[in-house]
């Protein structure tokens, strides 16, 4: 099974998304908030983060790498993709 399969759904389309082993610890939202956000969804016993928005910028776009980086539970993934 590939990466591209385990992504969430609410991931926004394009080249950075998040895969289900994210923990929800937030983190990503906390370094680049112009593109990573928490669903805050109350039926889901363990919340977790997707990409709202994919970087448009330099700068959004060197957060999102580091975002990747540092997550815990390397839930970030970048394949490179347009869509
Ligand atoms: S940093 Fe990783 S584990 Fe934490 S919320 Fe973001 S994607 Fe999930």
């Amino acid at each position: 099974m590939s990466d591209q399969t385990e992504r969430f759904a609410d991931n926004n389309p394009g080249k950075y998304y998040i895969i289900k082993t994210c923990i929800g610890c937030t983190l990503c939202s906390v370094i680049a908030p112009a593109n990573f956000i928490e669903n805050t969804d109350e039926e889901l016993a363990v919340g977790h983060s997707y990409v709202y928005k994919q970087p448009e910028t330099e700068a959004e776009e060197l957060l999102c790498e580091e975002a990747m980086d540092v997550c815990p539970a390397d839930a970030i993934r970048n394949n490179g993709s347009s869509n």
